[in-house]
């Protein structure tokens, strides 16, 4: 007996949506001692479609594109000192900032 197609595509239809969730990646000092490496990689993959969130203060973050000028390569100091949350949808950022109660806003140099 054939499966009928509308049921099949609901069920693609989900287990897209389960990895658009997973997509997102967060990179911080105190989760692993290579975060700072981990997130440069991350960058270099992205360049062309990546997006990250920088904690400015308490219950704010800047939006980034991936390429933004602000954060040269191979820097001596450790960028994931402050946690960053990269994807590569900036509405999946937006609304994980939402659920963390964090106001967006939005990189001036990167236009992001
Ligand atoms: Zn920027």
């Amino acid at each position: 007996m054939a499966m009928p197609h509308g049921a099949l595509f609901v069920h693609w239809a989900s287990i897209k949506k389960e990895e658009r969730q997973m997509a997102i990646e967060i990179f911080h000092d105190t989760i692993s001692p290579s975060a700072h490496k981990d997130f440069e990689a991350w960058r270099s993959q992205h360049l062309a479609d990546g997006f990250f969130l920088n904690p400015r203060s308490k219950g704010e973050v800047m939006l980034h594109r991936a390429d933004c000028p602000h954060l040269e390569f191979g820097r001596k100091v450790s960028l994931t000192a402050q946690k960053k949350v990269c994807g590569t949808s900036s509405s999946e950022l937006r609304t994980w900032a939402f659920r963390n109660q964090a106001k967006v806003r939005t990189c001036n140099d990167c236009n992001a």
